[in-house]
C-alpha cells in the first residue's frame, strides 16, 4: 500500500503540474479540476486521499463505487468514468455526481427512464472515441452533435460536456491532435446553444498526457497512477 508521505508528494506534484499547465493555457488553476482516479485502490487509500484534501474520486465500476461509498465520508464525490452497462443504471443513479461514459442514445434512454422514476436529473458527459479506435467505446466525432441533439430531448438527463480516453502512446505529444479535435467539437456544440446541453466540462487527459490535454483545453483531468501508483488489482 502506498504510504501517506508518497501519496502526499505525488498529489502535490500532480497538482503543481495541473496548475502550471492551466496557466500555460491562459487559465487559472481553479478552472481545471483534478479528478483522482481511485479504481482498484483500497478504502484505506481513499481515506488517506481524503485526509490529504481530495474530495473527488473517479471509479470505473458500479459495484466498486457502491462498496466503497458507505465506508467513506459522505462529502467525497464519486464520478463514474468507466463503461456503464444498461442493467447497472438503476443501481448507480444518485450515487455519482457525474457519469463520464455515456456512449449511445440507447444508454441515455435507459438513464432517462430510471432517472424519471427516481425523480432525479442525471448529469452526464458524452464519451467520444476521438481517435476512432476499434477497441474503444464512444461516439465518433462526426456523431457527437447529432447524438447530443437527440439526448438533449431527455428531460432527466443533462449533458454537461464531453469525455475521451485518448490512445495509449509513449509520447504524449502524439495525442495533442486528438485533444485539439475534441476541444474544437466541444466549442462547436457549445456554440449551437442547444437546450439542456451545457458543454461546460471537457474531460480528457490521464497520467501519461494530462498536461498536453490541459494545454489543449481540458478542464477536467483524470489521474490515477500518477497519484496512487500502480493499481491494486487484488483489492
Ligand atoms: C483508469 C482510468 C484513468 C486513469 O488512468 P491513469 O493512467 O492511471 O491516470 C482515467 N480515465 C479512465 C476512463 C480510466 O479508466
Amino acid at each position: 500500500m502506498i504510504s501517506f508521505e508518497t501519496l502526499k508528494q505525488n498529489y502535490e506534484t500532480v497538482r503543481n503540474k495541473v496548475r502550471d499547465a492551466a496557466i500555460r493555457s491562459g487559465r487559472t488553476p481553479e478552472e481545471v479540476l483534478l479528478l483522482p482516479v481511485t479504481k482498484t485502490q483500497s478504502v484505506e487509500v481513499l481515506q488517506m486521499a481524503y485526509d490529504l484534501g481530495m474530495r473527488h474520486a473517479g471509479e470505473n465500476r458500479v459495484q466498486e463505487i457502491l462498496a466503497k461509498k458507505d465506508q467513506l465520508p459522505s462529502d467525497l464525490d464519486f464520478q463514474l468514468i468507466g463503461h456503464l452497462q444498461k442493467n447497472k443504471v438503476r443501481q448507480i443513479i444518485g450515487h455519482v455526481s457525474l457519469i463520464h461514459s455515456v456512449d449511445s442514445v440507447e444508454l441515455a434512454q435507459v438513464i432517462e427512464k430510471e432517472a424519471a422514476k427516481a425523480d432525479r436529473i442525471v448529469p452526464i458527459l458524452l464519451e467520444i472515441n476521438a481517435a476512432e479506435e476499434e477497441t474503444k467505446f464512444g461516439i465518433s466525432l462526426d456523431e457527437a452533435l447529432p447524438v447530443a441533439q437527440q439526448i438533449a430531448q431527455f428531460p432527466h438527463v443533462q449533458i454537461k460536456g464531453l469525455m475521451t480516453v485518448a490512445p495509449f502512446v509513449e509520447d504524449p505529444e502524439d495525442n495533442r491532435k486528438v485533444f485539439r479535435d475534441m476541444h474544437e467539437i466541444f466549442i462547436d456544440i457549445r456554440e449551437k446553444r442547444i437546450d439542456n446541453v451545457a458543454m461546460s466540462i471537457l474531460s480528457m487527459g490521464m497520467t501519461n498526457d494530462y498536461e498536453v490535454a490541459i494545454e489543449e483545453g481540458a478542464n477536467l483531468v483524470r489521474v490515477g497512477t500518477g497519484i496512487f501508483g500502480p493499481r491494486q488489482y487484488n483489492v
